[in-house]
């Protein structure tokens, strides 16, 4: 039996692995090595199983001849990674009158008539196939019930229940083969990830009732709470029962440390207490892991029925991998590639305040952890304008849909009426780190009228400013208080040592202030982009920026720049303080003025009559400057080249800030980003009439600095003349998001209206605009990459668009040879965790 693989003894040298025999029995054979106490176990392979499900079975009589005749079996599964299913465990197997009659007078007859109805049940739903409500009369615990089992499996399976041991066995075997080699099961575990060819091990194991004389009973241990990590002997016992019974609802489980709650195992049986605690600590050293014991306890006797790697939260995950470092059991390394990146986004959101006052106007399912305040929007469209106006909003749907994505990344949080865990919503939400409230049904969604009306018949109209807590699932009116993220100590340990092994650099993008803290908070690089134009939306500056837009002369338009400039100055030196010693990349305003401008008549109205200006005046400019196609038209350098003081105006704010940050602080090197350049002689133009400003700056302010110049390589054109254009700069900074648009040809804000029928028919893998097309505009980043890097050796390059962050293209620039990649701040510790996985 030792000698073939197929079917083996699990001892300390029989040829098992996780890749032959599944995972269950590799970890029985590590715990036989460690001579813990394992009941005598039999290991099926998946080639065995697999010729099981076809109808050939084993030896069934050399199998069972390996196990004491007295004892029951059991059968359970032994899949590669348990995350993929498989079976139930069939438990008491070889149950039959003659062993129930010694079993009567070793355990008792209730123990005895326990076990044999627990077999019967399983058997005959899983083995037998019959209908389960024919036993539904039948009370498991009521004087007689074994006879009225017997009774009721005879009348529906036409045949008296079988009492041959190996035909049970080989019944029980056969069942679970093809159970798992069903079309159901096939399909459930592929969505999970395993191959098509997944096989599944089975293992035979010794029965140890857990039913009987003194203390007797099975239930689960392990060293760690499950939720925050720290070390905490948790699990539960259940006195004279199998399998995880203790775990099962309604059973009167205990504790097993003592607990003032009530009864614990260590008051029934503290020796079997300690030798748990023992044997776990044992297995968490030897085989590197926090795991789970499943034991059973026969007369206060410990038998260990299995270990598994105890089920965990993302923070629990994060600080049993720096333990596990801390105690030298695993390497730092190890560490670092035991916590999958994204899991770190449970950790990293906002939260409402405990101590902030909760104006709660309704409540739905927690869906996606994090809290964020916005005003209500109802449709993607809005949203997506929202976005625009970098106004934090709450997407608001009755049920999301793909054709919502777009809608979702725009905005801070998503709540829906419909929906559970498993819906729309809820998986992207999670997938975005978006703070998300589905099935909502409590409070009412009128979305024609774009209104929610509470139970107490309160309504919150477009515009409303809301908070979803997506950590609790309540709705709040207003904005409370929220707290940033608890970074403890476990999460920081992990990070630096992520640090230690990664070998690219990560930025941060970020507008404001608090992103800039966020950032720093997250140890980014640095800012590897501040969108300036965000710095014009708010109302006071709005309205200079209007004025700008509608001076006659250069004059007029310089004196309205003059009062925009201490504005910039202001934003940049709390950026330069907040990242001190760090760089940071501020680019250069890039959209079309248009877009500043009103479009609804009554926007126009004020405008005029804030302005002075005749309405007529309003509506003739914004006309003017409206474009068919305006992503293409005026802006980004180009309006820089034709209305250059803008620039000069940005340029100037941040020299002038420098000077100021440098002051108190590390001496401030600003990085100048010119945006949507396609030809040299526009980096050309703009550089000169910097250089110039800085010259201006320094003879002004009789203080020298050091500035770097960039350029932003988001139009094909841009990528495919990098050698030209990075002779003039120190740094190329990637815009994965135009130059998707641009390489596609593809609208940033239309594309959703058909992105999830071309990605359900296959014309791309996923949407371009969420996952770097590395085939294509990859391509013209690997060129544009080698192209700069020819003509400017020591050029720097990065990316910044909306991908910086994703672990696949941090791969990909990586391999590029990228310096940095950027992303949003709330991404820097995921991508910072992907970047040191890679490097490892
Ligand atoms: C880009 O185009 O990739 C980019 C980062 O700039 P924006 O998204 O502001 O156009
Ligand atoms: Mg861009």
């Amino acid at each position: 039996m030792q000698n073939n693989p197929d079917t083996t003894l699990v001892t300390p040298d029989a040829p098992i692995k996780i890749q032959t025999h599944g995972g269950r029995a590799k970890c029985l054979q590590r715990l036989v090595r460690l001579d813990l106490p394992v009941p005598r176990t039999l290991a099926l392979s998946f080639s065995a199983v697999h010729r099981i499900a076809q109808g050939h079975l084993p030896d069934i009589d050399r199998i069972v001849g390996v196990f004491d005749a007295n004892l029951l079996l059991c059968v359970r599964p032994s899949s590669e990674d348990p995350d993929w299913g498989g079976p139930g465990a069939i438990l008491n197997i070889g149950m039959n009158a003659t062993r129930h009659a010694a079993l009567c007078k070793r355990l008792g007859k209730p123990a005895a008539d326990a076990l044999y109805v627990r077999f019967m049940q399983a058997y005959a739903a899983n083995v037998a196939r019959l209908d389960p409500d024919v036993f539904d009369e039948v009370d498991p615990n009521q004087e007689g019930a074994l006879e009225k089992f017997h009774d009721a499996y005879e009348q529906e399976a036409d045949e008296p229940f079988p009492q041959d041991p190996g035909q049970q066995l080989a019944a029980v075997l056969k069942s679970m083969a093809r159970a798992w080699e069903g079309t159901s099961a096939r399909l459930l575990r592929q969505a999970k990830g395993a191959p098509a060819d997944a096989g599944l091990g089975l293992v035979v194991q010794e029965m140890i009732p857990g039913l009987g004389q003194g203390e007797c009973g099975s239930g689960v241990l392990q060293l760690i709470d499950p939720v925050t990590g720290a070390p905490q002997v948790t699990g539960r016992y259940l006195s004279q029962s199998q399998g995880r019974d203790a775990l099962g609802a309604g059973r009167q489980s205990i504790y097993l440390q003592k607990d003032p709650r009530g009864p614990s195992l260590e008051d029934l049986a503290p020796a079997a207490f300690a030798a748990l605690q023992e044997d776990a600590a044992l297995m968490r050293v030897r085989l590197r892991e926090e795991m789970q014991v499943e034991f059973v306890i026969e007369n206060g006797r410990v038998h260990i029925l299995d270990g598994v790697r105890v089920p965990r939260s993302s923070r629990a995950a994060v600080r049993i991998a720096v333990q596990l470092a801390l105690d030298g059991i695993i390497t730092r390394q190890e560490a670092v590639m035991r916590v999958e990146p994204r899991a770190l986004n449970e950790l990293l959101h906002r939260q409402v305040d405990p101590r902030a006052t909760r104006d709660v106007i309704g409540t739905g399912i927690a869906a996606s952890p994090g809290a964020a305040t916005g005003r209500a929007v109802f449709t993607g469209a809005e949203a997506q304008a929202s976005a625009a106006r970098r106004e934090p909003c709450v997407l608001i749907r009755r049920e999301t849909v793909p054709e919502d994505v777009r809608g979702m990344h725009a905005a801070a949080a998503v709540l829906t009426e419909k929906g559970g865990m498993t819906s729309h919503a809820a998986v992207i939400g999670r997938g975005l780190g978006l703070p998300c409230i589905v099935g909502a049904s409590g409070v009412r969604f009128n979305m024609s009228r774009e209104q929610l009306v509470t139970p107490d018949g309160r309504v919150f109209r477009t515009g409303d400013i809301i908070t979803i807590d997506g950590t609790s699932g309540q709705i709040l009116a207003g904005e409370p208080e929220m707290l940033e993220p608890a970074l403890d100590e476990a999460f920081q340990t992990l990070m630096s040592w992520a640090d230690e092994a990664r070998d690219i650099g990560i930025r941060a993008n970020a507008d404001t202030p608090e992103d800039a803290q966020t950032a720093r908070n997250f140890d980014a690089q640095g800012i590897g982009l501040c969108r300036t134009e965000h710095m014009f939306f708010e109302p006071a500056r709005l309205l200079v920026m209007r004025e700008m837009i509608f001076a006659e002369t250069s004059a007029d338009r310089a004196s309205v720049l003059e009062r925009l400039l201490p504005m910039q100055r202001a934003d940049f030196i709390q950026l330069f303080r907040i990242m001190e010693g760090q760089p940071v990349c501020i680019r250069l305003f890039d959209p079309p003025l248009h877009e500043f401008l009103p479009t609804t008549r009554t926007g126009q109205r004020d405008l005029a009559e804030a302005l002075d200006i005749p309405l007529s005046d309003v509506v003739r400019r914004a006309e003017e400057m409206s474009e068919y196609n305006p992503m293409l038209g005026m802006r980004g350098v180009r309006l820089g080249v034709t209305v250059p003081e803008i620039y000069d105006m940005q340029a100037r704010a941040i020299f002038e800030a420098t000077i100021e940050a440098s002051r108190e602080g590390a001496p401030v090197e600003p990085e100048i980003m010119i945006p949507l350049v396609s030809a040299r002689r526009e980096v050309e133009l703009v550089k000169s009439r910097i250089d110039a400003v800085a010259a201006a700056v320094r003879a002004e302010k009789g203080r020298d600095f050091v500035y770097q110049l960039g350029v932003m390589v988001e139009t094909p054109r841009a990528a495919l003349r990098a050698g030209e254009i990075a002779q003039h700069v120190s740094f190329l900074s990637f815009g994965t998001n135009d130059l998707t648009q641009m390489t596609y040809g593809l609208s940033r804000d239309d594309a959703g209206r058909f992105m999830s029928a071309y990605v359900q028919k296959g014309v791309f893998p996923e949407d371009p605009f969420h996952v770097l097309d590395i085939d294509g505009v990859g391509e013209l980043l690997k060129l544009g990459a080698e192209r700069g890097r020819a003509a400017h050796p020591g050029v720097t390059l990065g990316i910044c668009g909306e991908h910086g962050g994703n672990p696949e293209s941090i791969s990909f620039c990586r391999e590029a040879g990228f310096d940095y990649v950027s992303c949003s701040p709330f991404r820097v510790p995921v991508a910072r965790l992907a970047a040191a996985q890679l490097a490892i």
